[in-house]
């Protein structure tokens, strides 16, 4: 059995925990040279110990002898400007965390026949206006009516796209997507956030899916997902009525209940749409951060919640009647590891009292 099995795999699981060689070692009662020697080929694993070493790292045996997924797109790769202050393990561990979902997602869908939506097609910069005319272009393809983009995760997963929320190994990190066609494009937004925040990750992965699917050489990606994802939540043509003078705090905040965007982020779309001055909006800043805003903004936005990964779920439990352990393992997932993964505060133990 233990000749079908990936090495990398190992690594993907053991990083995915944020376990050194050395802590794995520990667990499995081996010695580093040998973990290290198999998690390079250059030994087998003793077929005997797949069950083991899948119980200590969360997975079902069935993981380690899944193709590597493939990062064909890892939007991850951008964020290394925003997250540089972040440690470099706890980013790689999610990195990994990811490449687990990728697979368990994968696992999920095999066999499933889901509907083709034309939603993440891509749309490069250079074949369009602007950036800000591509988050126009989706928005009619997805047919919402002017003003605030509500439901955005439904919205997604209507469009083809799957919404997931993670734990995060640090707060400075809170968003990936990927996209390994012919599995749909996944959006990972971290689960601690607050609603705004979850709103504008979500569509700043979108702005990547659909602009960035053959690279970004040569542009600022970043800037330009934040340029979607302002135009997208906020479209200039519908919001620039309602951003009139005076724009003070209290003014942002009515909007915050409205647009379900940050007070910060409307600030700084009053300043790009030349709405405020520069100077106007230095001062809105330091006002937000004299009353403590830039960490906890008042007006809670509901966070969001994603439904067809439970619904995938539910359907292999009702409609394919397999219980919560066997889901797991379609998903080449150990039990315990799945539902903190996808039913957190519900299982195992709730779950399978249920
Ligand atoms: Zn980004």
């Amino acid at each position: 059995m233990s000749d079908s099995i990936y090495p990398e795999m190992i690594v993907i699981a053991r990083e995915g925990c944020d376990l050194t060689q050395e802590e794995l070692a520990i667990r499995i009662a081996y010695s580093q040279t040998k973990v290290s020697k198999i998690e390079s080929g250059l030994r087998p694993l003793p077929s005997e110990d797949l069950p083991e070493l899948a119980r200590v790292l969360g997975q079902a045996p069935g993981f380690f002898s899944t193709r590597p997924p493939q990062r064909v797109m890892e939007t991850g790769l951008y964020h290394q400007r925003s997250l540089k202050t972040a440690p470099a393990r706890k980013l790689k561990a999610m990195d990994r965390k990811v490449d687990i979902l990728q697979v368990r997602i994968e696992g999920l869908l095999h066999g499933l026949k889901l509907n083709v939506f034309p939603g993440f097609e891509p749309v490069e910069p250079e074949d369009a206006a602007s950036v800000e005319d591509i988050a126009r272009q989706i928005r009619r393809r997805w047919g919402l009516a002017s003003g605030p983009a509500l439901g955005l995760s439904e919205r997604v997963e209507r469009s083809g796209g799957i919404v997931v929320l993670l734990e995060f190994a640090t707060p400075k990190d809170d968003g990936r997507s990927f996209h390994n066609p012919p599995s749909p494009p996944v959006i990972v937004v971290n689960r601690s956030k607050p609603g705004d925040r979850q709103r504008w990750i979500i569509a700043h992965e979108v702005g990547h899916l659909i602009m960035h699917a053959y690279g970004s050489a040569g542009r600022d990606a970043e800037r330009e997902a934040d340029r979607f994802a302002a135009e997208f939540l906020m479209p200039e043509e519908d919001i620039r009525p309602e951003l009139y003078h005076p724009v003070t705090l209290e003014r942002l905040t009515a909007l915050k209940h409205r647009w379900r965007v940050s007070i910060q982020a409307l600030a700084r779309r009053a300043k790009d749409l030349g709405v405020i001055s520069e100077s106007r909006y230095i001062g809105i800043m330091s006002e937000i951060s004299r009353r403590g805003w830039r960490k906890h903004e008042p007006v809670s936005v509901e966070q969001e919640r994603p439904t067809l990964i439970d619904a995938v779920i539910q359907h292999h439990r009702e409609g394919r009647k397999l219980s919560l352990a066997e889901v797991a393992t379609v998903a080449k997932a150990d039990l315990s590891s799945f539902c903190a993964m996808f039913l957190p505060g519900q299982g195992p133990m709730r779950v399978l009292s249920a």
